[in-house]
C-alpha cells in the first residue's frame, strides 16, 4: 500500500527535496553529443551586488522555461550560470561599509581592499546562487563563472591585446563623463540625464582691438576659464565682421579667437558661443577641427585646478559663484534667464557627472559595430520583439568610440605597462619582464581598470573557455538564446554581438529575446523609493515557488512590461491546488493492485474521446506557443485546458463514471490525460508537476518506472490521431446543456437542494446526447431531463428558454421557483412601487413645491420618479411570466 497524498499542497514541504535530487542527479550538466544540436543559453550574469530582485526572478523563470522544455525533448541542453563583478556598482558598496569603519580604501591600499572585496564577493555569490536554486533553475553549477575568475579574466586581456595589436584600441584624450563623487569616467549608458531649472547667464566678451564687445550664453560660467575660443556660424550674417577678431576672456584676461564653425546653432543665446573644448563634447570635436588648445580646468574632485588662476582650489560651485560676481562686478554679466536644461547624473550615485577631456583607454566601435549591423540585417541574429531591430540598428549606426578605461581597483586591470625609462608602453597578455623596446625592467602597469562591460561582451565565449580551443566552445559556441531585459539590450547585447564575432569569428548566439519590466498592480515600476518591491523570497515563502512562477510568466510577451499582482499570485496558487486535488483524486482512484491502464481506443466513450482529442490539439498549441517564444500563452492554454476542461468536466464525468462502476473504466484515460499534461506544464511549474508525477507514478505499472524524474521524461508530442472532431462537437454541446441551466439556476437563486426540469432539443446530437442524460441530471441538477423530438415541442408559457449553439433547452419556472408565492411577491412589490410613483407624481404636480423648492431638490425628485416608473415597467412585465 502506498501513502495517501496529504489534502493539501505544501510548498515549502517538498521543492527544495526535489531540488537536491535533481542536483544530485545532475541532471542540469549537458552530455555533448555530436549527432545533436545543443540547446545553449548563457546566463546574463546578475551584479554581485546585493540580492536578487523581481526581474532577475523573470529572467530566471523565463530561461528555466526554455531550458527544460528544450532538455525534455532531448536537446543537449546547457544553461551556464554566472556572476558579474560589476565594477563601480560593487566597489561603491564595500566603500561604503569602509566608510562606516571609518577607512577607505587608500588607507588600505590597492591590495588589501582588493582581498576585502574578493572576500565579499564570494559572500555575495554563495546568496545569489542560493536564491536561483530556490526558483527552481535548472542551470549547470558546475559551469558556474565568475567575470574575475582566471578562465574569463584570460579572455578580456587576450581580447584587449588582439584589438590593440589591430589597433581597434587607443589611448588618447577624449571627452569622457567623469563622476567626482566615484572618481571614475563613465560609459554614456552610465549617466542619467534629467531637465534641471538651472540659468542662462549673457557674459560680455571685450574686443581685444576695439572698444565693442560680443556676448555669449552659458549654463556654467565656470567654464569660462577654459575657454579658448568664441566660435559663430558661418552663415550668420550678424557676426560676419567679428570673425577673425579676438576677444579677452574675462575673469582670467586670455585673449582667445573668434572662429567660424558650422556646429554653431544661431537659435542658441545670442548666436555666439564660447568653446571650451576640455569640457564640452560638442566643443572638444570643434576643437580638434580648428585646432584649438585644451584647457583643463578641473581636478579630479571637480575643484578647481592651477589652469583656474586665482580661482584654482574652489569647488566647481564655489567658482560659479565667484565668477558671477566678478563679471557683475566688472559689469560684464549682461543678463540671467530662467533655463531648463538637461543635465547629466552618475547613475550610481546620482551626483552631477562633468563632462572632462581626459586621458583614456577608447575601443574604435565603428568596424565592430559594422559587423554586428550586418548579420541582423542578414537575419542570422533574429531580435525578437522584432520591433527592437530597428532601435538595435539605429544605437549602432550612430555609435561612437566606447571609453573603456574606468578609475577604479575592482576589475579587470589594464594588461598595459608602461617603461619609466623610455616612455614606451607594454601590451601583453601575461606579465612582462621587461619593456619591449629598451628592456628596461623599470615597468609600471596601468593602474585602471576595464569598464565591467568589456568583460559582459565576451562573455558568451569566455564562459566556454575562449581563447582555448576546446570541445566545449566547439560545441556549445554559438550559443542558441540571449535572453535578457530590454532595457539593456545596448549595454549588453549589442556588445557581446560586436565582441563576438571579433574573437571568434562567429555570433555569438542565434536568437535574442527580449522581456519587459515588472511592474506593480497599477502598472507603475517597482522602486524602493515607491515602496511596491515585491521581494522574490518572501513572495515565494507565501505563494510558493511555482505559483510565482506562474503569476509572473502568465501575462509575459516578448518585449512588453508586465504586472505582478496579488490576485495573478493567488491564481497560481490556486492552480497548483487545482492540480493537487485532481491528481489526489486520480491516485485514491488507482486500485491499489495490478491496474490495467491500457486505453482501448475503439470502446472509448464520447468524454473519453473528446478529452484525448483536446490533449492533442493543446500539446500542438503549446509546443507551436514555445518554439515561437510566446510562453505566457502556452502557459495559459495549459492551465485553461487543466482548468477548464479536465478538472472542472472529465474528472466530474469520471467520477459519475466510476461510482457507477460501467465498463469502461475512465481510470486510464484519466491517468494518461494527466500524467501527459503534467509533463507539459513541467517547464512552467516544475516542483508542484514533479510532486504530483512522482506520487501519480508510484501507483502505476512497472514500464512508467524507468523515468526517475518528470524533468528528464520525454516532451509530450501531439496525437494526431486522436484528433476527435465529432466528440469534441457533442461534449462541448453537453456542457453548454449543463453550463447553461446552472446559469439560470444562479440567476433566478435557486436554492441548491432543488432540482429543476429542463427539456432540451438537440437536433441531429439527440441521439449522441441523449446516454448523457444522467451526467446531466448529476451535474446541473436537473431533473427529470427529456429530449424533445421537434423544436415545436419547445413552446410554452412560465418558461426560460436558453437558444445554445447546438441545442435548445427550456426550464419551466415552476421547477425553479413557486409560482404562486413569486406572484404574490412580484404583487406586492408592483403595488409599493405604483404608490411611491403616485406620490412622486403629485408633488412634481404642486405648484407650491415647484415654487419654493430649489432647482437641485425638484431634479432630484424628477430622476426618482423616472427610475421608480421604469422599475414598474419591469416588474409588470416580470409578473406576465408568472401568470397560469
Ligand atoms: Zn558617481
Ligand atoms: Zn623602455
Amino acid at each position: 500500500m502506498h501513502s495517501d497524498m496529504p489534502k493539501a499542497y505544501e510548498p515549502q514541504k517538498v521543492e527544495q527535496n526535489w531540488y537536491k535530487l535533481w542536483l544530485e542527479k545532475g541532471y542540469f550538466t549537458p552530455k555533448i553529443d555530436p549527432e545533436k544540436k545543443p540547446f545553449v543559453i548563457i546566463m546574463p550574469p546578475p551584479n554581485v551586488t546585493g540580492e536578487l530582485h523581481i526581474g532577475h526572478a523573470l529572467t530566471a523563470t523565463l530561461e528555466d522555461i526554455m531550458v527544460r522544455w528544450h532538455r525534455m525533448r532531448g536537446e543537449p541542453t546547457l544553461w551556464l550560470p554566472g556572476i558579474d563583478h560589476a565594477g563601480i556598482a560593487a566597489q561603491v558598496v564595500v566603500e561604503q561599509k569602509l566608510a562606516e569603519q571609518g577607512l577607505d580604501r587608500h588607507k588600505l591600499g590597492r591590495e588589501k581592499f582588493l582581498e576585502r572585496m574578493k572576500q565579499w564577493a564570494e559572500q555575495c555569490r554563495r546568496t545569489i546562487a542560493e536564491q536561483h536554486q530556490r526558483l527552481g533553475v535548472s542551470c549547470d553549477w558546475s559551469r558556474e563563472k565568475f567575470t574575475l575568475d582566471e578562465g574569463p579574466s584570460l579572455a578580456v586581456r587576450t581580447a584587449f591585446v588582439r584589438l590593440y595589436d589591430k589597433g581597434l584600441i587607443y589611448r588618447g584624450e577624449r571627452i569622457i563623463n567623469w563622476c567626482p563623487r566615484c572618481a571614475t569616467a563613465l560609459s554614456d549608458l552610465e549617466v542619467e540625464h534629467k531637465d534641471i531649472q538651472g540659468h542662462l547667464y549673457y557674459v560680455k566678451y571685450p574686443l581685444a582691438e576695439n572698444d565693442g564687445f560680443i556676448t555669449v550664453a552659458t549654463t556654467r560660467p565656470e567654464t569660462i576659464l577654459g575657454d579658448t575660443a568664441v566660435a559663430v556660424n558661418p552663415k550668420d550674417k550678424r557676426f560676419k565682421a567679428m570673425v577673425g577678431k579676438k576677444v579677452i576672456l574675462p575673469a582670467v584676461k586670455r585673449v582667445i579667437p573668434i572662429i567660424a564653425d558650422n556646429a554653431v546653432d544661431p537659435e542658441f543665446g545670442t548666436g555666439a558661443v564660447k568653446i571650451t573644448p576640455a569640457h564640452d563634447p560638442v566643443d572638444f570635436e570643434i576643437a580638434q577641427r580648428q585646432g584649438l588648445e585644451l584647457v583643463n580646468i578641473l581636478n579630479p574632485d571637480t575643484t578647481m585646478n592651477e589652469n583656474a588662476g586665482k580661482y584654482a582650489g574652489l569647488d566647481r560651485f564655489d567658482c560659479r559663484q565667484a565668477i558671477l560676481a566678478d563679471l557683475e562686478k566688472e559689469g560684464l554679466l549682461v543678463k540671467i534667464e530662467p533655463y531648463t536644461h538637461s543635465v547629466g547624473h552618475c547613475d550610481r550615485c546620482q551626483v552631477i557627472i562633468e563632462p572632462l577631456a581626459s586621458r583614456q583607454w577608447f575601443i574604435k566601435a565603428q568596424p565592430l559595430a559594422k559587423a554586428a549591423i550586418k548579420v541582423v540585417k542578414d537575419g542570422r541574429i533574429a531580435i525578437i520583439p522584432e520591433r527592437f531591430t530597428k532601435v538595435y540598428l539605429n544605437w549602432l549606426e550612430n555609435i561612437r568610440d566606447w571609453c573603456i578605461s574606468r578609475q577604479l581597483w575592482w576589475g579587470h586591470r589594464i594588461p598595459v605597462w608602461y617603461c619609466q625609462d623610455c616612455n614606451e608602453l607594454t601590451v601583453s597578455v601575461e606579465k612582462p619582464q621587461a619593456c619591449q623596446k629598451c628592456g628596461s625592467s623599470n615597468i609600471e602597469q596601468d593602474p585602471d581598470v576595464l569598464d565591467t562591460w568589456f568583460s559582459s561582451a565576451l562573455w558568451t565565449h569566455s564562459t566556454l573557455g575562449w581563447p582555448g580551443d576546446s570541445e566545449e566552445l566547439r560545441y556549445f559556441y554559438p550559443t542558441t538564446v540571449m535572453e535578457t531585459g530590454y532595457d539593456i539590450l545596448f549595454f549588453w547585447v549589442a556588445r557581446m554581438i560586436m565582441m563576438g564575432l571579433e574573437d571568434t569569428g562567429d555570433i555569438p548566439f542565434e536568437t535574442v529575446y527580449l522581456h519587459g519590466l515588472v511592474r506593480d498592480e497599477k502598472g507603475e515600476k517597482m522602486s524602493k523609493l515607491r515602496g511596491n518591491v515585491l521581494n522574490p523570497l518572501d513572495t515565494l515563502k507565501v505563494y510558493g515557488t511555482d505559483a510565482m512562477r506562474f503569476a509572473l510568466t502568465t501575462d509575459v510577451s516578448p518585449g512588453n512590461d508586465l504586472k505582478l499582482t496579488k490576485p495573478r499570485l493567488e491564481g497560481g496558487r490556486n492552480f497548483a491546488n487545482k492540480l493537487w486535488n485532481a491528481t489526489r483524486f486520480v491516485v485514491r482512484s488507482i486500485e491499489p493492485e495490478g491496474a490495467d491502464l491500457k486505453i482501448e481506443r475503439d470502446k472509448l466513450p464520447v468524454e473519453d474521446r473528446w478529452i484525448l482529442s483536446r490533449l492533442s490539439r493543446t500539446t500542438a498549441t503549446v509546443t507551436r506557443l514555445m518554439a515561437d517564444f510566446q510562453f505566457g500563452e502556452a502557459q495559459r492554454q495549459l492551465h485553461d485546458f487543466l482548468w477548464g476542461e479536465y478538472c472542472d468536466w472529465y474528472v466530474e464525468f469520471a467520477k459519475i463514471r466510476l461510482r457507477s462502476g460501467e465498463a469502461p473504466s475512465p481510470l486510464p484515460v484519466l491517468v494518461h490525460v494527466l500524467e501527459a499534461s503534467l509533463r507539459l506544464l513541467h517547464p512552467c511549474m516544475p516542483f508542484v508537476t514533479e510532486e504530483l508525477w512522482q506520487n501519480l507514478k508510484q501507483r502505476l505499472p512497472s514500464d512508467w518506472q524507468e523515468t526517475e524524474s518528470i524533468m528528464v521524461a520525454d516532451y509530450p508530442q501531439a496525437d494526431k490521431k486522436a484528433i476527435d472532431p465529432q466528440a469534441e462537437r457533442v461534449m462541448e454541446s453537453i456542457i453548454d446543456i449543463i453550463h447553461s441551466v446552472r446559469n439560470v439556476r444562479a440567476q433566478y437563486k435557486v436554492e441548491s437542494a432543488r432540482w429543476v426540469k429542463a427539456q432540451v432539443y438537440a437536433g441531429e446530437l439527440t441521439p449522441a446526447i441523449t446516454p448523457y442524460s444522467p451526467a446531466i441530471e448529476t451535474l446541473a441538477r436537473a431533473r427529470p431531463v427529456t429530449f424533445l423530438d421537434s423544436r415545436e415541442a419547445l413552446k410554452g408559457k412560465n418558461i426560460v428558454a436558453l437558444v445554445l449553439k447546438e441545442s435548445e433547452v427550456i426550464i419551466p419556472m415552476a421547477s425553479m421557483v413557486d409560482l404562486e408565492a413569486e406572484r404574490k411577491r412580484l404583487q406586492k412589490e408592483i403595488e409599493e412601487t405604483h404608490t411611491e410613483v403616485a406620490r412622486l407624481e403629485a408633488r412634481l404636480k404642486d405648484r407650491a413645491f415647484l415654487s419654493k423648492a430649489p432647482a437641485v431638490v425638484v431634479d432630484s425628485e424628477r430622476d426618482k420618479l423616472a427610475v421608480r416608473s421604469e422599475k414598474l415597467e419591469k416588474l409588470k412585465e416580470q409578473l406576465t411570466r408568472f401568470q397560469a
